[in-house]
């Protein structure tokens, strides 16, 4: 604040410029000016569209009202407000809002949708590998006509079966 009021003393003669508020306003741009620090004079926009949506009397009170420390994220809110009332005069920033809101129901319902996909490729591969199972250990299978005791066959294709499970979800979650 203090730099920019040395830069502009030589064109002024020594007077600091007014900010962008008193300029619009034609008023003498106090050394205490409460808008001074948030609408410097190369941004007269935000100020002109903060002026026109709230007015000037009311965000001097707004800022008044304020510690110090939050006059800046305040200063940035109305001019977002004030903006999107400028652009939407109906909803203003309800609208971009409410816009917002409606892409996260949709996203939401995506999600939902792609997770119970998901659940479901799922059962289809324990299915596959249950139906494998099964036809590995039917009576009509080589490994029955052999000379191993039926215990140790089961135990072999339970492990069998439970190999292609992962061989599958590396498949799956690779794809
Ligand atoms: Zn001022």
């Amino acid at each position: 604040m203090k730099e920019i009021t040395g830069g502009h003393n030589k064109k002024h003669g020594g007077a600091p410029p007014p900010c962008a508020a008193c300029k619009l306003l034609r008023r003498r741009c106090a050394k205490d000016c409460v808008f001074a620090p948030y609408f410097p004079a190369d941004e007269p926009h935000k100020f002109a569209s903060v002026h026109k949506v709230f007015g000037a009397s009311n965000v001097n009170k707004m800022l008044q009202d304020l510690a110090e420390d939050q006059r800046g994220d305040a200063v940035s809110s109305m001019v977002y407000e004030a903006n999107a009332r400028v652009r939407d005069p109906v909803y203003g920033c309800v609208g971009a809002i409410s816009s917002l809101k409606q892409q996260i129901d949709l996203l939401h319902t995506q999600l939902a949708l792609a997770q119970a996909e998901v659940v479901q490729m799922r059962m289809m591969m324990h299915q596959y590998s249950n139906n494998s199972f099964t036809i590995t250990t039917s009576p009509d299978n080589n490994y029955n006509n052999s000379n191993d005791s039926p215990s140790s066959s089961r135990h072999t294709h339970s492990h069998n079966s439970r190999m292609s499970i992962f061989s599958m979800e590396d498949t799956f979650w690779s794809s």
